[in-house]
């Protein structure tokens, strides 16, 4: 389970979630952050994905992230697209998972802006009609556990 942060305002763009990664975003919407995992070689891929980007096997399992990591990189959106310009200016950052995995996200910059090495939480962002997810410091214990 990741943390759930309540953000009280609709979504701006809100995901498509036909097809295969519906069950992702459902799962999202109760804290549970999931991906899939190769059968064949074990490679963990995100997004979920049905063939495995390494060794081409088309055997998955659903694999449950931490949302634990480390920022890699990150940058400030100050000129958004006409639909995001309730969110401007949009931190978004680049986050390298415990479990392998490479991310883009947005940063939830509460306290301080998230420094580029600290550890960082992802956190599923719940907003009046839709869910997306974003990464937190790792310290940040104002959000609920998700259910
Ligand atoms: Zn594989």
């Amino acid at each position: 389970m990741i943390p759930v942060v309540r953000i009280p305002r609709n979504i701006p763009v809100a995901p498509r979630r036909s097809g295969f990664a519906r069950w992702f975003w459902e799962g999202l919407e109760q804290g549970v952050f999931e991906t899939t995992g190769c059968e064949g070689c074990g490679k963990i891929s995100f997004p979920p994905r049905k063939d495995c980007p390494k060794c081409g096997s088309q055997n998955y399992r659903f694999h449950e992230l931490s949302g634990k990591g480390v920022l890699y990189s990150r940058t400030m959106v100050r000129m958004t697209p006409t639909s995001l310009i309730p969110l401007a200016p949009l931190s978004l950052g680049i986050v390298d998972l415990d479990e392998g995995v490479r991310l883009a996200c947005a940063l939830l910059d509460r306290k301080a802006p998230l420094k580029i090495g600290e550890r960082v939480q992802i956190a599923a962002m719940r907003f009046n009609d839709g869910v997306l997810f974003g990464a937190q410091s790792a310290d940040d214990t104002t959000t609920e556990p998700g259910k």
